[in-house]
This record gives structure tokens, C-alpha cells and sequence, in this order.
């Protein structure tokens, strides 16, 4: 497999626009720009990737909504708000190669035939998002941002955008209202961001990741991408892995590699080789999985077989010094304060699970508590405004499901048993 995100990392520090040049950088650009937009896209639509924030949405499908008498202007608008608990992939291509991000912008907003993009990210990114601001200007001399980029007749705007810091505003809708300077509430979908975004017009949001994959599908073509994957999957991803493993940090590896190669292997295993009891597979809000899932290929599709989803592919290992109830509690607890407050279910149904996991520490719950739980769970999933709390409680119900034993253990024994201190390292 090439490394295509991560070619670049090895460098002691960002390489500047001639030294990115030097490396090959920006040269998928000829092959792009001025050139006719509907084969670029016919070739991303038969690459199969897939959106890498989480979602796993189709790209190629998703920019064909775009209509083709879209009135303009037409937004780009790059997520690179990671907030997701256990995800730090984005943050590393902002810190160690600004240019690769840019160079994506660049191509997806010529296929798009955007005339404005916008890179959101994360408030606690600064001196990251610095660098691509320098980025940008390096990019801008060069006459690859701005008016008549390369000679082509077109003109591209790009701003650098640092979020005021919130979870929600990495949800694409929260983030435009963000972005527009309000408060970051999710808005209700349809309509979707591509048929009526920031301020009322077509807006394509995607993740930076993927944004990073497009000069290369559309340059080295789409059975080029679909080789870099395992099996079905198409093309690479930037998994990491964390909690109390060895080796815990970031991998580009063939999308629908497994979570046993990952966490064995490029991770070293788990610390003083204790027992893996279970793992979130793509951040907090994803179901958790056990040791026998471990040979699921981590692709968009595998994780759904055993009713998980790969997520953000940020691996959290759970071993068997930590208590799963307090696991859970450390999770809600983040969900629980990130709520945006706009729906009742969310707002307050959040923090009452938190304190009803604790009664389970504290010895206080009975199996009514047990019963109240499940009952939580059924009342908030369906009934929220947008995705938080439903993603919030994945790690729950699918903890009720699999620890069930360890719930009884801990009313009949009325406390917990397990070391709390390793707990909060690990999360
Ligand atoms: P989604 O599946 O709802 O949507 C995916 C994308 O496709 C969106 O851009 C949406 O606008 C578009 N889309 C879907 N149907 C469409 C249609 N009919 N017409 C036009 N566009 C359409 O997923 P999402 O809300 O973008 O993301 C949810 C995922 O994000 C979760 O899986 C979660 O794991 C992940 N997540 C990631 C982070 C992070 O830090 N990266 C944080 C929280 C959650």
C-alpha cells in the first residue's frame, strides 16, 4: 500500500510549499485543473471512498447530488473539527502536513466548481491551524488560491476557520451555523447541507481525511485507490488505537484491516499482556466489540455485521483491570456535558444515566436501576433532534448486552471491585 496521508510525517517538520513541491506535491493539479469536471467525478464515484468522519457515506454519490444548475455561490466546507473521544487522526495531517490538506481543497473545490472553501477545525488545533493558514498564503503566492487559479479562468477563495470549541459543531449542520457566527445547534435535515447550506446555498461538507484522498483518486485513478484497500474496502485509513495497549497511536493502514492486527500488532498488544474484555471500534459513539470480533475487517461495512459501525477507526481498548460501568460513566459524562441543551431527551436524559451508572459504582443500585437503564436507553434513542445522544448511548446499550454480569455483579456485591485510577488513565 502507498502512503498517501501519511507520506509526509517523516519530515522533522511540515515541509514549506517548495519543499511540498519538491516531494511531488500539487502535481495531481495539472491532471485537475481546467480540465472537464464530469470525468473527474465518474472517476471519484468508481473509487468507492467513502466519507472518513465517521458516517461512511459514499463521496462520489454524495457530490453528485450537487445539481448541475446549483446557484452559486457554491461552498466547500472541511471538517476538521475532531472532537470525537478516542480520534486523533485529522489533528496529525494538520500538524504534519498542512500542504496535503490544501492540496485536496484545491482539487475537490475545482470538481465541485466551488467558489469559496472553508476549513473548520477543532478550537484546541491553533498552532495547527496556523500552519495551514501559512499554508494557504504560501499556496496563494503561487497563484494556487485566489483569482484564475493556474490560468483556468477560475477563482477560489479559502478561509481558515478556528471553532469556538464544542463537540456538536463537528455535526455538518451545527457547524455551518457556527460558521454563519451562531450558536452551534444542529439544524433538521433534509434539506441537506448540498441543496441548501451556509448562508442558503449548496455547501459540500467533508471530512479532511477524505478531502486528502481526492487529488490522489482522481491522479492515480480509481482502481489505483480501490487497490490500496483489503478485500471491498477502498483505499487507506488513519486508524488509532488508545487506552492500555503498548504502542498506542496512529497507523495508515489498508482500509478493512482488523482490529486484531491493529491492536497486536501495529499497537504491541495490550499492557503487561493483560486480558482484552472489549473495544469501541471508531470513537465513543460506536457499539462496543469483544475479543471474537476481532478478525472483522474494520472497513465502512464491517463492524455493521455484529451491529457496530467503524466510526472514526479510534480504537479504545478496555481491558480486564478496567470496569466497564465506569468506562461507560467516563464517556457519558463528555456526551452529557457537549450537549448543545436544545431537546429535553438529550439535555436531561444524559445526565440522568450518568447518575444512575454511578449508583452502580457506589453499591446503591438495585435491578430496578438495571430496569431504568434499558428504559433510558428506549425513551432518549429515538427521540433527540440529532445524532449526540443516540451516539452517546451506543457504548451503553450495547454495554447492558455484554456486561450484563458484570451489572448483576455489581448490585449483588453492591460496589465496584475494580482499580478506578487505571480506569481514568485509560479513557
Ligand atoms: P450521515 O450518514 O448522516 O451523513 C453523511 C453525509 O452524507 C452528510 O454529509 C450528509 O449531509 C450526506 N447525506 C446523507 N444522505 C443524504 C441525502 N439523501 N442527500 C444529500 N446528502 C446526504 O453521517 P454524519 O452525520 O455526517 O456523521 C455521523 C458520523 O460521524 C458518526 O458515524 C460518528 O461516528 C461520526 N462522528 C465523528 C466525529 C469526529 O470527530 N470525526 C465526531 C462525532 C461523530
Amino acid at each position: 500500500m502507498d502512503l498517501v496521508l501519511s507520506r509526509n510525517f517523516h519530515h522533522p517538520k511540515p515541509l514549506n510549499f517548495a519543499e511540498y513541491c519538491k516531494n511531488g506535491g500539487y502535481q495531481s493539479l495539472n491532471s485537475i485543473i481546467g480540465q472537464p469536471r464530469e470525468p473527474l467525478l465518474a472517476e471519484l464515484k468508481a473509487s468507492g471512498l467513502r466519507g472518513c468522519g465517521g458516517g461512511g457515506f459514499p463521496t462520489g454519490v454524495k457530490w453528485g447530488f450537487l445539481a448541475k444548475d446549483a446557484s452559486h455561490p457554491v461552498y466547500l466546507v472541511v471538517n476538521l473539527d475532531e472532537s470525537e473521544p478516542g480520534s486523533f487522526k485529522d489533528r496529525q495531517v494538520l500538524y504534519r502536513d498542512p500542504h496535503t490538506i490544501l492540496e485536496g481543497v484545491i482539487a475537490s473545490s475545482y470538481i465541485l466548481g466551488a467558489d469559496k472553501a472553508f476549513v473548520f477545525i477543532r478550537g484546541e488545533y491553533r498552532e495547527g491551524a496556523k500552519g495551514l493558514e501559512k499554508a494557504v498564503q504560501e499556496a496563494r503566492a503561487a497563484g494556487l488560491v485566489g483569482e484564475n487559479v493556474m490560468g483556468s479562468g477560475w477563482d477560489l477563495d479559502v478561509d481558515v476557520h478556528l471553532s469556538a470549541g464544542r463537540y456538536i459543531c463537528g455535526e455538518e449542520t451545527a457547524l455551518l451555523n457556527a460558521l454563519e457566527g451562531y450558536r452551534g445547534n444542529p439544524r433538521s435535515k433534509p434539506p441537506f447541507p448540498i441543496v441548501k447550506g451556509l448562508w442558503g446555498q449548496p455547501t459540500i461538507v467533508n471530512n479532511v481525511e477524505s478531502i486528502c484522498h481526492i487529488p490522489w483518486i482522481v491522479h492515480k485513478g480509481a482502481e489505483w485507490f480501490k487497490s490500496q484497500g483489503k478485500g471491498d474496502a477502498a483505499g487507506s485509513h488513519i486508524y488509532q488505537v488508545s487506552g492500555p495497549v503498548k504502542k498506542p497511536g496512529f497507523f495508515e493502514l489498508p482500509l478493512g484491516t482488523t482490529a486484531r492486527e491493529l491492536i497486536f500488532e501495529h499497537a504491541g498488544g495490550l499492557l503487561d499482556d493483560r486480558e482484552l474484555v472489549g473495544f469501541l471500534p471508531g470513537g465513543a459513539s460506536t457499539q462496543f466489540m469483544l475479543p471474537e470480533h476481532l478478525d472483522i475487517p474494520l472497513d465502512w461495512d464491517g463492524p455493521a455485521t455484529v451491529g457496530s459501525r467503524l466510526g472514526t477507526g479510534g480504537i479504545i481498548v478496555m481491558d480486564d483491570a478496567i470496569c466497564p460501568i465506569d468506562f461507560m460513566i467516563n464517556l457519558t459524562e463528555f456526551f452529557a456535558r457537549e450537549s448543545c441543551g436544545y431537546c429535553t431527551p438529550c439535555r436531561d436524559g444524559l445526565p440522568y444515566v450518568v447518575h444512575v451508572l454511578k449508583k452502580f459504582e457506589t453499591g446503591e443500585a438495585t435491578s430496578k436501576d438495571l430496569d431504568l437503564l434499558h428504559e433510558l436507553c428506549e425513551t432518549i434513542y429515538p427521540n433527540t433532534f440529532c445524532a449526540l445522544a443516540p451516539g452517546a448511548l451506543m457504548p451503553i446499550m450495547t454495554g447492558l448486552k455484554h456486561f450484563k454480569h458484570v451489572f448483576e455483579s455489581h448490585i449483588e456485591g453492591q460496589r465496584c471491585t475494580h482499580n478506578h485510577q487505571l480506569t481514568a488513565e485509560a479513557c
